[in-house]
């Protein structure tokens, strides 16, 4: 009988600017690996509402109008690590942010004997992305998706799916917004990536193709950080 091997669950971290598609390819790998996504944001409501110690700590700090310490989300997260359906892995979304919070999960993730096994950047073209999100509109009416480049109505004006005339464009997809959004990423992740870089963990993927083509290369970068 050939013994099997206990491996300890996986960590991956996703590092990826706004419009580059991390919650899409985060749920195929949920699917494709049984990994579980956390994200900041989802942790400490969820704490929160379950009225953990650090839940109640965290709790105590937003009611303030407080940002929750590097520590309070450090024990929610060791907290939700032990939860029966992380035993596959975790992606995380959103944490770590510094170099700070990046040590602090390596000493956590040590007291475990686990520790990052991939850090994935999802790599864009910042001209480009700025041309994608730039461009999109939508039809007011039913909602469908446009773009003055890449997809535009049949019928100059008139939309496809409904046959309405009206169409809408979110205010913070204008060029210069998206612009600042991404270098406000690059100057935020930089330090991200060189840490991760030196610690030789760091993945880069180009995130400019086809969603599904972008999905092969990640399944191939996740497949072999989880052996
Ligand atoms: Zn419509």
């Amino acid at each position: 009988m050939q013994a099997e091997t206990i491996t300890k669950p996986a960590v991956l971290i996703l590092l990826g600017p706004p419009g580059a598609g991390k919650g899409t390819q985060a749920r195929m790998l949920e699917e494709k690996f049984g990994l579980v996504q956390l994200s900041t944001g989802d942790l400490l409501r969820a704490a929160v509402a379950a009225g953990t110690e650090a839940g109640k700590a965290a709790k105590a700090v937003m009611e303030a109008g407080g940002l929750v310490s590097d520590d309070i989300v450090i024990a929610i997260l060791r907290d939700r690590l032990a939860e029966p359906d992380c035993a596959r892995g975790v992606i995380l979304d959103g944490f770590p942010r510094t170099t700070v919070q990046a040590e602090a999960l390596d000493k956590l993730l040590s007291e475990n004997c686990q520790k990052v096994n991939a850090a994935i950047s999802l790599d864009v073209e910042d001209a480009e992305m700025v041309a994608r999100i730039a461009g999109r509109y939508t039809c007011a009416n039913c909602g469908e998706g446009y773009h003055d480049q890449f997809k535009q109505p049949k019928v100059e004006g008139v939309c496809d799916r409904c046959g309405g005339t009206a169409f809408s464009r979110r205010a913070d997809d204008n060029a210069e917004t998206v612009a600042s959004r991404l270098a406000a990423y690059h100057e935020q992740t930089a330090p991200l990536i060189d840490y991760y870089q030196r610690q030789g963990v760091l993945k880069r993927l180009n995130a400019m193709g086809q969603i599904d083509e972008i999905a092969r290369g990640l399944e191939g970068i996740v497949g072999e950080a989880m052996r």
